[in-house]
């Protein structure tokens, strides 16, 4: 197993607590090691859940493990059946608990619950969350789906939505915006699931018409199931973006047999945002785009087609759909990034030097380092990305939220540029430091030459200033964007031409000074050759006369 700071998924059986912490009337008992209860923070503290997710570990520990861990696991099943009186039970194992082969499904079995009991096989070592999540939900459909029989009291055509999870990147707020969707069309949804549901809603699936999927890595192989079982068409596009829930609305309206246009009305702001905003920030700007591969795929269609953005980078750490991902990522020239080692993508972030990334937290952190700009627009999330308003990624309020979520962190290069107007201003100038912080933070400190939220520099007693905050910003912020640097086969970067650790090189002030005339976006660039430069011709000091040579030596690169 790789050990890692990061990941992308967790093991199956987190898989599995997502979709039975999404459903009520649902428990989930997992043979697991005294340690694996930390799954619950995810839920409880990422999410902000007010309840802990349904689940009972039997916790054994390393003394059990001479004993008997298969009458624990009895013992536990029936002590969660009696305090919790689902209307169904899960059991598995975690990857730990797999190792000492316990038959979870068997052991449930002889104890002979009123209550439907369902085995998950899990895989621990070979298969991850979302696969997980998708095996459990697949599971549960199986097990309890069927038709109801009851004459439909409702006379409009009907769907399932299916694929919203606990945990899910705007799960809760993508099936508002498609059930308002689906009621502007006069499509009646049948069940949401697992999201909301229970055990005897999973029993009424096979009511519908058809089925909406909205989680293909979650819902797609019980969908297949379900079409296959019950001849349930499956709505295959995911409304995220303004073209795909055009399209979304259009495979509705199609299978539904209704019109359209009532939902086509609502329309969305994104088109006219994109067109009324400044060129500078959209055309053409570069993005790369991470996630899962229903997140990843979508935002990058629109990246291109509806903020007029350059795809520079597409890919999934979801290795279930790396074929879709790949046909999506030949659609704009590239080869598809299917990996789930978060170094690799940023390795690749690095080569594609982009203006934004799109992406997961990870992917937050790293752009963070590189100082580049980003949004988040997939799980693995951070506790900020369940906000408490609305804000959905799909449907046309969704691909509002988009609007305002992938500009924002360019438009804040406006604001620099501002600054980098009045640079030279009383209250303004680069040594000012912030206004609310008072006058006591400017005196004797200046601000990193490209903003940013670090804390500023002392200044030496003549006012030079030593750049040594090139190491530590660690050598990937000089990547972002800046070709005169090259990775090593190690995976750090040198400046072109240098062997070994870069020396700490003077600015004087008059140096310093006319660096700051350059404009913020190329001042980062413009101070790295520089420094290169310098570091060729063993110049300890770099002058004004150097910044020139500097500059002619590079020809305005
Ligand atoms: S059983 Fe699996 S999830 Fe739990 S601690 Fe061990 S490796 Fe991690």
């Amino acid at each position: 197993m790789q050990l890692s700071v990061w990941t992308y998924e967790g093991p199956p059986h987190v898989g599995a607590m997502r979709v039975a912490t999404a459903m009520s009337g649902v428990h989930f008992v997992l043979h697991a090691p005294q340690g694996d209860t930390y799954a619950d923070l995810l839920f409880t503290m990422i999410e902000r859940r007010d309840a802990r997710p349904p689940v009972t570990y039997t916790t054994f520990q390393a003394r059990d493990l001479g004993g008997d861990t298969a009458e624990l696991f009895q013992t536990t099943l029936a002590d969660a059946y009696a305090r919790f009186s689902p209307q169904a039970l899960l059991v598995g194992s975690s990857c730990t608990a797999e190792l000492i082969q316990d038959d979870p499904g068997g052991l449930a079995r002889a104890l002979d619950l009123p209550v439907p009991v369902i085995p998950l096989e899990l895989h621990s070592y070979q298969r991850k969350e979302n696969w997980g999540a998708a095996e459990t939900f697949y599971a549960l459909v199986r097990a309890l789906a069927g038709k109801s029989g009851a004459p439909r009291a409702d006379a409009r055509p009907s769907c399932n939505v299916l694929g919203p999870t606990a945990l899910g990147f705007r799960h809760r707020d993508d099936v508002v915006e498609v059930r308002r969707l689906l009621k502007s069309m006069g499509v009646a949804v049948n069940v949401v699931a697992p999201l909301g549901a229970s055990p005897a809603d999973v029993a009424r699936l096979g009511d519908a018409d058809f089925n909406v999927v909205l989680y293909p890595e979650i819902a797609g192989t019980a969908a297949r199931w379900l079409k296959k079982t019950f001849g349930q068409p499956i709505v295959e596009t995911v409304p995220i973006g303004v073209k795909a829930t055009e399209r979304f609305i259009a495979e509705v309206a199609a299978l539904a047999g209704v019109d359209p246009a009532p939902a086509l009305a609502a329309g969305s702001r994104l088109p006219w945002y994109s067109r009324s905003v400044d060129s500078n920030y959209l055309t053409g700007k570069r993005v790369f785009v991470f996630g899962d591969a229903t997140h990843a795929v979508a935002a990058a269609r629109v990246a291109r087609d509806e903020f007029g953005f350059a795809v520079v980078g597409l890919g999934t750490y979801s290795r279930e759909q790396a074929r879709e991902v790949r046909a999506a990522a030949a659609e704009f020239g590239l080869d598809a990034l299917i990996t789930d080692d978060s170094l690799e993508v940023e390795a690749a972030i690095v080569a594609a030097a982009p203006e934004l990334v799109l992406g997961t937290q990870m992917e937050r952190h790293v752009a963070k380092r590189l100082r580049v700009a980003c949004a988040v627009i997939s799980s693995p999330v951070h506790v900020q990305d369940f906000p408490a308003r609305h804000s959905p990624q799909m449907g046309f309020e969704g691909a509002n939220v988009l609007w305002d979520t992938w500009v924002h962190p360019l438009m804040m290069g406006l604001e620099e540029h501002l600054l980098g107007m009045f640079r030279e201003d009383r209250e303004f100038h680069d040594g000012a430091g912030a206004s609310h912080l008072g006058a006591s933070h400017a005196a004797g400190s200046v601000l990193l030459p490209t903003g940013g939220n670090r804390a500023p520099i002392p200044a030496s007693r003549d006012g030079t200033r030593v750049s040594a905050q090139r190491k530590d910003e660690g050598e990937s912020a000089a990547r972002a964007s800046n070709p005169s640097f090259v990775p090593t086969s190690s995976g750090h970067l040198l400046p072109v031409g240098e062997k070994g650790e870069p020396a700490q090189i003077l600015w004087t002030p008059d140096a310093e000074r006319e660096l700051k005339k350059i404009p913020f976006f190329v001042r980062g660039k413009a101070r790295r050759n520089t420094e290169a430069f310098a570091e060729l011709g063993g110049l300890a000091e770099i002058t004004l006369e150097t910044l020139y040579d500097a500059k002619a030596h590079f020809g305005g690169r």
